[in-house]
C-alpha cells in the first residue's frame, strides 16, 4: 500500500519538523534569557523576562507531549485498526445506516477529548497555575468539559445527520450541496453565538457609561462602525490573561473586552487596541478569512467525495470497508485523521498571511490613534502573557500568528515618526 508510507512519512516528517522548531524555541527563549532586549530595558524586568523565557519552555514542553501522544492515539486507530474496531463493535448494536455512522464519529471524538482532558487539565492547573496565571476553580473546569461536550452533542449530531445522508444519497456531486450547507450552517452559528452559545460559559456586561466609552464611541464613529454594543466579558474567572475580541457578523457584531483587560491597560490604550481590532474589519481581514474558510472547505469535500470513492484509501490506513455498504462515517472518520497529517505543511503559509493582517491593522490603529499608546498597551500585554521577546527566527516564521514584539514594535515606531 504506497499511500500507507506516504501518509506515515509525512507523519514522522511532521513530527521531526514539529520536535526540530520546538528545540530551536526552546534554545532561542533560554539562551537570551539573561539580557532583557534592546528597547526593552525600562518596560521590563529581568525578572520578568525570564519568566517568560521559563513559561515559553514549559509550553513548548507540555505542547510536544501533547503532539506526540495525539500522534500516537492517530498510529493506534488506523494503521493498529483500532477505528475499524470500533466501527465493527457498533455494528453489534446499530443497524448499518446513518445512526451507527454517527456513533462511530462520536466515539471518534469522544476519544480524542479523552485523551486531552488530562493535558489540559495540567495545563491550566499545574502549568498556568505555577505561573500564576490560573483563576479557575476545579468545579468550573469540570462544568466547562461537561458544557462543551453537551454542546457538542446537540450541535455536532444533527450537523453530521445531514452532511451523511447528503453522503449516502445526494449522487456523485453529494459534496457541493454538503457544502452549501455548511457555508448556510457557519454563517447562522456565527450570527447567532454571541446572543445564544456564548453566555453559556461567561456573563456579559454592556460597558459601564464613562469617559472610556466615550473614547471608544468617539474612536468607533470616527472609523464608520456600527455594532451591537461594547461588552465586558468575565474573563478573570478563568485566567489572568486579557484580551479583546469581535463577536457577530452584519449589523449584529459585538465588541467584547475581557475584564482583565480593562484592568491593566489605560483608557488610551484601550482605545488603541480596539482601534488595532477595527483595523481588522477595515481592511477586510474578517471577510477575507471567511471566504478563505468556505474555499478551503469546498476545496476539502470535493477531495473527500473522491477519495470515500477509492478502494485503497481505507485499505491502506486500516479500514476494510464493505464494497456496497455504507462507508459515508468511515470516509469521514479517515478524513478527519488524516488530512492534518498533510494540512501541518501548510501552517506557514496561513502564519505569513496572519502577521502580513497584523502589520495592516497595526497601520491602520496608528492611523486612527497614538501608535504610542499601542506600544505602551503591547508591552503591557506581552508582559502579561509572559511571551518570549527572544523567538527564534524560523519557529516564528513557522507559527507566529502575531510578528514578535520587537518588529511590530519597532514597525509602529517607524509608522509614529512618519
Ligand atoms: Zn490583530
Amino acid at each position: 500500500m504506497i499511500f500507507t508510507y506516504i501518509f506515515l512519512g509525512f507523519l514522522l516528517l511532521g513530527l521531526f519538523t514539529q520536535f526540530f522548531l520546538a528545540q530551536r524555541q526552546i534554545r532561542s527563549a533560554s539562551e537570551h534569557q539573561n539580557e532583557v532586549p534592546k528597547g526593552f530595558e525600562n518596560a521590563i524586568s529581568l525578572a520578568d523576562h525570564q519568566k517568560a523565557a521559563r513559561y515559553t519552555i514549559a509550553k513548548l514542553k507540555l505542547s510536544w507531549m501533547e503532539t506526540l501522544t495525539s500522534q500516537i492515539l492517530l498510529i493506534t486507530l488506523t494503521m493498529f485498526g483500532l477505528l475499524y474496531t470500533i466501527h465493527q463493535e457498533l455494528l453489534h448494536f446499530f443497524a448499518a445506516g446513518v445512526w451507527q455512522q454517527i456513533a462511530l464519529l462520536i466515539s471518534l471524538s469522544l476519544l480524542s477529548s479523552l485523551v486531552d482532558l488530562p493535558f489540559s487539565w495540567y495545563k491550566q492547573f499545574r502549568l498556568e497555575e505555577s505561573f500564576g496565571f490560573n483563576r479557575m476553580t476545579q468545579q468550573l473546569f469540570w462544568l466547562d468539559f461537561l458544557k462543551g461536550s453537551l454542546l457538542s452533542l446537540v450541535i455536532g449530531i444533527p450537523l453530521l445527520w445531514v452532511v451523511l445522508t447528503l453522503m449516502q444519497g445526494a449522487g456523485q456531486y453529494w459534496w457541493i450541496f454538503a457544502w452549501a450547507f455548511l457555508v448556510a450552517f457557519i454563517l447562522i452559528a456565527t450570527w447567532v453565538a454571541p446572543v445564544l452559545i456564548m453566555p453559556l460559559f461567561n456573563k456579559f456586561k454592556p460597558l459601564d457609561e464613562g469617559d472610556l466609552k466615550t473614547s471608544i464611541q468617539a474612536l468607533l464613529d470616527r472609523c464608520g462602525f456600527v455594532s451591537k454594543g461594547l461588552f465586558v466579558m468575565d474573563g478573570s474567572k478563568r485566567s489572568a490573561h486579557g484580551n479583546a475580541y469581535f463577536t457577530g457578523i452584519g449589523k449584529n457584531k459585538r465588541i467584547v473586552f475581557f475584564d482583565t483587560l480593562i484592568e491593566k491597560l489605560s483608557p488610551s490604550e484601550i482605545e488603541a487596541v480596539l482601534a488595532h481590532e477595527l483595523g481588522h474589519f477595515k481592511k477586510n481581514h474578517v471577510r477575507k478569512r471567511m471566504l478563505m474558510t468556505f474555499l478551503m472547505s469546498l476545496i476539502g469535500l470535493a477531495l473527500l467525495g473522491w477519495l470515500s470513492n477509492q478502494v485503497w484509501f481505507y485499505e491502506s490506513l486500516g479500514v476494510f470497508p464493505e464494497i456496497d455498504g455504507n462507508n459515508a462515517g468511515l470516509a469521514l472518520a479517515l478524513f478527519s485523521l488524516a488530512i492534518p497529517v498533510f494540512t501541518f505543511f501548510i501552517t506557514p503559509l496561513g502564519s505569513l498571511l496572519s502577521r502580513k493582517h497584523e502589520f495592516e491593522a497595526d497601520a491602520f490603529a496608528a492611523e486612527k490613534t497614538n501608535p504610542q499608546h499601542l506600544i505602551s498597551a503591547l508591552i503591557k500585554l506581552y508582559q502579561d502573557n509572559a511571551a518570549t521577546l527572544t523567538p527564534d527566527r524560523l519557529y516564528s516564521a513557522f507559527y507566529d500568528s502575531h510578528p514578535p514584539a520587537p518588529i511590530r514594535i519597532a514597525h509602529l515606531h517607524e509608522l509614529g515618526a512618519a
